[in-house]
């Protein structure tokens, strides 16, 4: 048996988790799929699709930027990675699922984490019974999500 590891550091391991979440959600496990959610988990950038195909086209030679979209969707379909879209439509991806905030350079559309930790209480701190004045509109509230925007100083370190 040829092995799964690459020179890139690329696996292609056969992942019983991957596997199950795809499965559940419909999709199949493919050795793509399973390069894309690799690089994802390791990767310390929230990467473009373009920047999946780039990271991953070394370990599946053939490998397309159409495959990239195909293996994306069905992990976020499975609820393995998630999706982060700006205004101009434009996709960051995210293989960290444990709830937590970003930021993102306006200038340059990269999105990284806050080194901060999630508060599940935000809601209530900023506005008071926010989720039941909510509910009472017609709105289940399930979660939230906070992005801060500006622009990396320069030099700064990324
Ligand atoms: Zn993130």
């Amino acid at each position: 048996m040829k092995s799964s590891q690459s020179a890139h550091g690329c696996t292609a391991q056969a992942d019983v988790a991957l596997r199950e979440a795809l499965a559940k959600a419909g999709w199949r496990m493919t050795r793509q799929r399973t390069a894309v959610y690799d690089f994802l988990r390791s990767a310390p950038i929230h990467p473009t699709a373009e920047q999946v195909f780039q990271a991953v086209r070394p370990c599946i030679p053939k490998l397309s930027l159409a495959t990239v979209y195909k293996a994306l969707e069905a992990l976020v379909n499975a609820g393995l990675v998630g999706k982060l879209t700006d205004q101009t439509g434009r996709a960051h991806y995210d293989g960290r699922r444990d709830p937590h905030y970003h930021f993102r350079c306006l200038d340059t559309g990269e999105v990284c984490d806050l080194p901060i930790p999630f508060d599940p209480t935000l809601l209530d701190k900023l506005a008071p019974d926010l989720v039941g004045t909510l509910r009472r509109l017609g709105f289940h509230v399930t979660g939230h999500r906070l992005e801060l925007l500006g622009q990396a100083a320069p030099g700064a370190a990324s």
